[in-house]
Parts: C-alpha cells; structure tokens; sequence
C-alpha cells in the first residue's frame, strides 16, 4: 500500500507517531476522526480501505446538518494504526502540534453486504468515482454521510454532506469536544505542554 508519502513526511526517532506496521484483523471497516490542531486547527477524517486509512482534512470540521457542506481536503493515506494516535506531535516534525480522537466507530457503505472484502470493493469503486455514500456509527458522528468529489481544477477538493435521516440536527456535534477514548481535549494537552516545559 502507498504509504510512502506518510512516510517520507516524518522521522520516527522524533514523533511517536505509529510507523504503520499493524493490520486491521476486525470483521468491520472503522472510521476515525482526530481533532488535530497544527498551523491551523482541523479534523482528520478518515475511513479504512484495503488496510489503510483514506483521509481527508476539513477545516471546519464534520456537522450532523445536512444543510452545512464541508470542505474536505483529501490528504495522503493513513497507516491503519494511526487510528489511535492521540498526543503531541514536537515542534519542528510535520504536522506538529495536538491531536485528540475526537470520534471513532464502524462504518458501511449504504448499499453495501456483511462481507467486509465486498464493501470494500464497492468502496473502492465510489471513491474513484468520487461519490461515496456511507453509514457512520460513531459516537458523536452517526447516520447516513456522503463523500462528494467536486468538478473543479483543484484534485483534492471533496465535500463531507451528513444526509437528511433520524441522525441529522442542528446542535453543533464541535462543542462535544473530548477525546472518545480519553479524557483530553486540545486545550489539556496545550496546558501539558506548557507544564513540561
Ligand atoms: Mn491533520
């Protein structure tokens, strides 16, 4: 898998960031999202595909509201074991700062089957095609979602839609800001950092 461009971006002697040499053994694709502030803050969003993680950035982050289309920058792929990756990334490595999970859960392509290699395979097919339609059960992030490629000159450019369904509302899902596997949010772990030194 391409995980070169992961690689190459960072120095393992300086970042306790996962090198990427575990491999999803569970019977259902995960997602993750790392709230993740660096020169500006953002969400990495990311769905596991044929043993990596796909990612995008959306800086302003995912909304249970149909009506908000978010920005979503695809980014390179993820190792899978990245999915747990919470903490500080040191100044001067790449994309240094604090990064908490800040969701995390299973996910499904909405017209997909119970085999996984199958959901992959039509994954696979709606991301070249740039139209990926997802079930996310998360914590904070749950129901029908759509992945949208946009027509324009910038490659990269994708937009994060929650569809209309039982799970869409206009609460802002962002003041939930905590870890869902800690108890830290980005302000703790800037105040840890001061306290260190
Ligand atoms: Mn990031």
């Amino acid at each position: 898998m391409a995980l070169e461009t992961y690689k190459k971006k960072r120095d393992f002697k300086q970042t306790a960031e996962p090198k990427g040499d575990k491999k999803s053994i569970d019977k259902n694709l995960i997602f993750v999202v790392q709230k993740h502030s660096a020169t500006r803050l953002h969400y990495d969003f990311r769905l596991e595909l044929n043993g990596v993680l796909i990612s995008w950035a959306v800086p302003k982050g995912p909304s249970l509201n149909p009506a908000n289309k978010r920005l979503a920058v695809h980014v390179e792929d993820h190792p899978f074991d990245y999915k747990d990756f919470e903490g500080i990334i040191p100044e001067g490595n790449y994309g240094a700062g604090q990064v908490i999970v800040w969701d995390k859960g299973i996910y499904m392509p909405v017209e997909g089957t119970t085999c996984k290699k199958e959901n992959e395979k039509l994954l696979s097919k709606a991301f070249r095609k740039g139209d990926v339609k997802i079930i996310l059960l998360g914590k904070k992030l749950k129901g029908e979602f759509a992945l949208i490629k946009m027509k324009s000159e910038d490659e990269k450019a994708w937009l994060l839609i929650k569809k209309k369904d039982e799970y869409a509302t206009k609460v802002d899902i962002l003041k939930n800001d905590k870890s869902v596997i800690s108890a830290n949010t980005i302000e703790k772990l800037k105040s840890k950092k001061k306290k260190n030194g």
